[in-house]
Order: structure tokens, then C-alpha cells, then sequence
């Protein structure tokens, strides 16, 4: 495949695309199975989702509908302080459906924890999550995360859907961006 012109401010390929190829595989297999006979609801979350959510559907083979959520974080700087703010809701009435949460990345887990409770709220006939990323080390609440792609570090990520200054989300990769771009910014 061609190199992405996007690859000299790249440190370091961390995940590449097709391990992340073969894990939505795996994750589709799962899905599929444990909603047999059902049509699950896909719920992606704005923007970062929009990539995961894509590939994952295409290995659920089942009739599965999707729908998306944006949502901003209130907070000061750099700390989520997980009261989040719906900016677009869903199209969809949830109560009695099984919904699924798609999540490109769950770093502290608070965005998540209030976006569920207020689902919740809503009376679905089950709730669970799906995440392409996690990572453990920076988690602040606790979630069960029944689908889970990869653990990754405590560092900043970029590509397949994540971005920096809106940018990079288009790389095929998860990748490790050079200091140097974060000190032009
Ligand atoms: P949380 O409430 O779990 O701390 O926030 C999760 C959100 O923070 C993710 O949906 C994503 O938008 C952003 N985020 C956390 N870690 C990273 C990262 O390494 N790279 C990027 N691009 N966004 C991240």
C-alpha cells in the first residue's frame, strides 16, 4: 500500500492496520454470536468511533442498526471531568433495544461512566461496551468493557478515526506522533 504522506511526523506504528483489521474479526465473531436471533443497536460516539464503527459492522453478521452521539467533555484543559454535554443526540428510542457502545478510546473512563448512566436512564434491554483502545493505567472509574481491541500505554495516540488538532484521523494505523508536532501546535 502506498505510505500516507502523513508518515514523516509518525515516531512509531504502535498498532498497525492489519492487526486492528484482524481484531475487529475477532470482536464482529463475538458480537455476532453472543446477539444471535437479535438486532443490536450500534451507538458511535462523534468523531473518533466513526472509523471503528465502519469496519466493526462490516464483521457483525447480523442485521444491526447504528446510530451516534456527540458529545463535548466540560472541563478545564486536559482533565475530563466526565460531565459531559450532549451535542447531538440519537435519532433512535432505545428503551427495550440491546445497544452496544462503540468507543475509539477509553482513557479515564469518566466520558463513558456519565454517558452510561444516562443511557441507562433510558431503559435499554442491555448496555455494554465495545472499545477499539484502552487505557488502563490513567482508568478513574471502573467499567466493564465487554469488548475490548487493545491495551495501549499511557501515551497520546493518533490515527484510525483519533486525532490531534482535528488532524490524523485518516492514518490507516494507531500511531505515536514526534514531539516536535505538539511543540509546533
Ligand atoms: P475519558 O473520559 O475516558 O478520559 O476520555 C476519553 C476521550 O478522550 C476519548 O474519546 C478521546 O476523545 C480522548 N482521548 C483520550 N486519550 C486519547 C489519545 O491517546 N488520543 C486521542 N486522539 N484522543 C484521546
Amino acid at each position: 500500500m502506498k505510505m500516507s504522506s502523513m508518515m514523516p511526523d509518525v515516531q512509531e506504528v504502535l498498532i498497525p492496520s492489519d492487526e486492528i483489521q484482524a481484531k475487529l474479526r475477532e470482536l464482529g465473531t463475538r458480537i455476532t454470536t453472543d446477539y444471535r436471533g437479535e438486532k443490536p443497536l450500534l451507538i458511535g460516539i462523534l468523531r473518533g468511533a466513526i472509523v471503528v464503527m465502519g469496519d466493526l459492522m462490516r464483521n457483525i453478521d447480523l442485521q444491526c442498526e447504528i446510530d451516534f452521539m456527540d458529545i463535548s467533555s466540560y472541563g478545564s484543559g486536559t482533565s475530563s471531568s466526565g460531565v459531559v454535554r450532549i451535542l447531538k443526540d440519537l435519532e433512535e428510542d432505545i428503551t427495550g433495544r440491546r445497544v452496544l457502545i462503540v468507543e475509539d478510546i477509553i482513557d479515564t473512563g469518566l466520558t463513558l461512566s456519565y454517558l452510561l448512566r444516562s443511557l441507562q436512564a433510558r431503559k435499554p434491554a442491555s448496555l455494554e461496551i465495545c472499545s477499539l483502545l484502552s487505557k488502563p493505567s490513567r482508568r478513574r472509574v471502573d467499567l466493564d468493557v465487554k469488548y475490548l481491541g487493545f491495551e495501549v500505554p499511557d501515551e497520546f495516540v493518533v490515527g484510525y478515526g483519533l486525532d490531534y488538532a482535528g488532524a490524523y484521523r485518516n492514518l490507516p494505523d494507531i500511531c505515536i506522533l514526534k514531539p516536535e508536532v505538539f511543540g509546533g501546535a
